[in-house]
C-alpha cells in the first residue's frame, strides 16, 4: 500500500445507497429506513432481492434489486463498488447466524474498504452516517489509483 498513488474520488451530492440485511436483522433495517424514509427518498436506492423487495412494499420507495444474497447479489453489489458505483452500504449483516454465502459477505466487506466506501453495519453507524453532513452534501474520498498501479518489481 505504501508504493501506491492515491486519487481522489468525488462522491455527489445524490447517492447511491446499497441496502442489505440477512433475515434476521431485516426488521431492523425496515424500520430504520422507514424512520428515515424522507431523507432516503432523495438518493438512489439499491439492494439485495428479498431486502430490496422489502423495502420498496413496506417503505414505498423505489429501489432497484440485485439477486438475493445468497443467490450471488452480494457479489454483484461488490462488483457495482469496483466501478465506484455505490456511495454508501448500509449492510445489517447478522453476527449470530452463520450464513451459506459468508464468503461472498466477507468480500463485499472487504471490497468496501478497499474502495473507501462509508458503510454501516449496525443502526448507530447508520444513525452517525445519516446526521453527517456529507450524507446531504458532495464530498470527496481517497482511493488507490487502480488504473496506474505499478505491476510489483520481480528481481532475479
Ligand atoms: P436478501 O439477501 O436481501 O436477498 O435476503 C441479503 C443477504 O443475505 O446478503
Amino acid at each position: 500500500m505504501l508504493h501506491d498513488v492515491i486519487i481522489h474520488k468525488t462522491v455527489p451530492e445524490i447517492k447511491t445507497i446499497a441496502l442489505i440485511a440477512h433475515d434476521n436483522r431485516k426488521r431492523d433495517l425496515l424500520s430504520w429506513v422507514m424512520q428515515h424514509r424522507e431523507v432516503l427518498k432523495a438518493h438512489k436506492l439499491v439492494g439485495t432481492g428479498t431486502t430490496g423487495s422489502l423495502i420498496s412494499e413496506k417503505c414505498k420507495l423505489p429501489v432497484k434489486r440485485f439477486l438475493s444474497g445468497p443467490l450471488g447479489g452480494d457479489q454483484q453489489i461488490g462488483a457495482e463498488v469496483c466501478t465506484g458505483q455505490i456511495d454508501l452500504i448500509i449492510f445489517f449483516w447478522d453476527p449470530l447466524t452463520s450464513q451459506p454465502h459468508d464468503p461472498d459477505v466477507k468480500a463485499l466487506l472487504r471490497l468496501s474498504v478497499l474502495y473507501n466506501v462509508p458503510t454501516a453495519c449496525n443502526v448507530s453507524t447508520a444513525d452517525f452516517m445519516i446526521s453527517s453532513k456529507f450524507f446531504h452534501e458532495e464530498f470527496t474520498k481517497a482511493i488507490i489509483d487502480f488504473a496506474n498501479r505499478k505491476p510489483p518489481v520481480y528481481v532475479d
